[in-house]
């Protein structure tokens, strides 16, 4: 397999360093930048796989940065941020990022969303229009026509909430949604919803697709910021 080309973006250079060495040790290749202006010009001239994007840049918003990009490309975007930002990250998530990760981190933790994000790459670009009306996850199988959903063959029965939940997180597998996407696309905003009544529905959907109860193997919690639809490794994954 071809080695997978990650642009890095971060002005701070010694975490800079620590995230190029990481990469190299591991095979990656990687392009740098230190400015938002930067990162869309490399991001444009490079056609990086995956971004990993400081969100405390110098020059630009990374709202913006990733505004930009996204107006031409679907490369999965993971922002790098403080603590202290969790509003910065829940608008770079609005805005089309995939993930975040937040400071000090780990290189394991590094190296595990950089594996999710390129794992969406390839299935992203191996899917066929057949299969784009059916999902298949591990054991969990969507029906998009027939507005079914299956696990390990046996239909599961959803109310129509549940079903659209389930669809919106399974076409974005891999991306963290926040609570106020998931609100807006299920709900509509026309509806009184909020945080807390989709936490309940979360739980009820969960208990119809999770196989293990109270472990996370299909949808991710990502507390204070939203969910994720994990992608599963031949349908056993962690
Ligand atoms: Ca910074």
């Amino acid at each position: 397999m071809n080695k997978a080309l990650i642009l890095v973006v971060e002005d701070d250079v010694a975490v800079g360093n620590l995230i190029a060495t990481t990469l190299e040790t591991q095979n990656y290749q990687y392009h740098r930048a230190n400015t938002g202006a930067g990162a869309v010009l490399e991001a444009l001239s490079c056609r990086p796989d995956v971004m990993l994007l400081d969100l405390g840049l110098p020059d630009m918003d990374g709202v913006e940065i990733i505004t930009k990009v996204r107006a031409w490309s679907n490369m999965p975007i993971i922002v790098v941020s403080a603590r202290s930002e969790d509003s910065d990250k829940v608008a770079a998530l609005d805005a089309g990022a995939d993930d975040y990760l937040t400071k000090p981190f780990s290189i394991d933790e590094l190296l595990a969303r950089l594996r999710v994000a390129l794992r969406r790459v390839r299935y992203d670009n191996q899917k066929t229009s057949a299969e784009a009306s059916i999902y298949e996850n591990g054991a969990l199988k969507i029906d998009y026509a027939a507005g079914c959903a299956y696990r390990g063959g046996e239909e599961i029965h959803l109310t129509p909430i549940e079903y659209k939940l389930l669809c919106l997180l399974a076409k974005n597998t891999g991306k963290v949604l926040t609570h106020n996407y998931i609100l807006r696309e299920v709900w509509g905003g026309a509806v009184v919803s909020d945080t807390p009544s989709l936490r309940v529905f979360m739980a009820t959907l969960r208990k119809k697709i999770e196989p293990e109860p109270g472990r996370q193997q299909y949808i991710q919690t990502h507390i204070g910021i939203g969910y994720r639809m994990l992608r599963q490794k031949n349908g056993d994954e962690a």
